[in-house]
């Protein structure tokens, strides 16, 4: 079913994601509504409707999707039985099996090596008992993660030893996925789309820099070699077809020093590493998500430019207000904020993108942008 402009999107979740995607549906011409426990949130303050409600109180869910024409998510925590409520009286993208695949890690990495993906060496770790064997299964050193409710680093812990490993658990405190630390040389994404009609569309190889676990800076296009970037484009368009996926989807990658591509985890919507396609490319990542949710043609993904994107994190904020003035002073530099009132150490603000001539000159000229905020 297409839904064209006029009509009202739902979404559910209320970060900066949907803030974005709200943006764009704004340009044009639908209505947006979005749910979520918040008030004021980054979408809600820009979207035509918020209703606030927990996501397990599904006669509120209810009611709010009787009132959309299609409904999508921007946070894949959002519970299986709340998409089943949605499900009844609009379609929701992507759907429940996508959700249900990303939202637990070891659900995740046990779809993804069936399907013959290349992942993590991993075991689960449902008591502390298995500790242990999954260390002598995995190697050390070794990471231990949440299977649940884990993203951006959270609940996640690097471990030498059975001592470690047994402690790291405790500090968990619920069902993790031991996985092999890999000394990988890059890490890298591709953020594609895939439509209604199965159409797909993909924005190549986006190169990533973490720092303490969450995202620091992403720049586009990357110098790997055709063959790479055909091969990881080539894992992404199976996981997307295997999650029966319709929007936009993420799959992030190690690559280890001798370019073979590992996956790390997928994300069934927009992602941080795509923001940088709002300046950097012909269709954003936002707008093509509102193309496949909608059933329109997916947008060309070409690049205008190379481009970076900074994370603007809490931390920025620690010595008062940064200095706007002075990274907008830079050519070619786009500042993005999200409306977050409290800005907490480690929390994602906003982000800076920088367009330029090549890649190097776009990741310098972003990384001064942000530094340029508070000297
Ligand atoms: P995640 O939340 O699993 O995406 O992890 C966040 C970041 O932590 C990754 O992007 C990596 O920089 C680092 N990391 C996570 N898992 C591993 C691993 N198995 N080996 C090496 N680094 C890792």
């Amino acid at each position: 079913m297409t839904v064209l402009p006029g009509a009202t999107i739902g979404i559910l979740g209320s970060g900066q994601l949907g803030r974005m995607l709200t943006v764009e549906a704004k340009y044009m011409g639908y209505r947006v509504h979005t749910f979520s426990p918040g008030t004021d949130t980054p979408t809600g303050q820009v979207a035509d409707g918020e209703v606030s409600a927990a996501y397990e109180d599904l006669d509120v869910v209810k009611a709010f999707a009787k009132e959309v024409d299609v409904v999508t998510l921007e946070f894949e925590n959002i519970p299986v039985k709340t998409l089943e409520a949605v499900q009844e009286f609009a379609p929701v993208h992507p759907g429940v099996k996508a959700l249900r695949v990303a939202q637990n890690r070891l659900r995740e990495k046990t779809f993804l090596s069936e399907h013959g993906f290349p992942v993590v060496p991993f075991r689960a770790v449902r008591a502390e008992a298995d500790v242990e064997n999954a260390l002598q299964e995995v190697g050390t050193p070794a990471v231990l993660k949440t299977a649940g409710f884990g993203y951006d680093g959270k609940g996640q812990a690097k471990v030498s030893s059975a001592e470690e490993g047994r402690r790291a658990f405790a500090e968990l405190g619920q069902e993790a996925v031991l996985e092999a630390f890999i000394e990988f040389g890059r890490e890298v994404s591709v953020v594609a789309a895939r439509g209604l009609d199965g159409s797909f569309a993909h924005y190549g190889v986006i190169e990533n820099g973490h720092e303490n676990h969450i995202l620091d800076l992403s720049f586009a296009p990357s110098d790997l070699s055709q063959k790479v970037a055909d091969k990881a484009v080539e894992i992404a368009r199976g996981v997307l077809e295997a999650l029966d996926v319709v929007g936009v989807m993420c799959v992030e990658f190690f690559m280890t020093h001798d370019f073979e591509l590992i996956v790390n985890e997928v994300a069934p919507r927009p992602h941080n590493s795509g923001h940088l396609t709002i300046e950097g490319c012909v269709t954003s990542q936002f707008g093509q998500q509102l193309r496949a949710v909608c059933g329109l043609p997916l947008g060309s993904t070409e690049f205008l430019r190379p481009v970076a994107m900074a994370n603007l994190l809490g931390d920025v904020w620690q010595k008062g207000e940064p200095k706007w003035a002075k990274a907008l002073a830079l050519p070619d530099v786009h500042l993005h904020l999200y409306g977050k009132a409290e800005a907490r150490a480690g929390r994602k603000m906003g982000h800076i993108t920088a367009l330029g001539k090549d890649t190097e000159e776009v990741a310098t000229r972003a990384r001064e942008a942000r530094a340029s905020l508070t000297r």
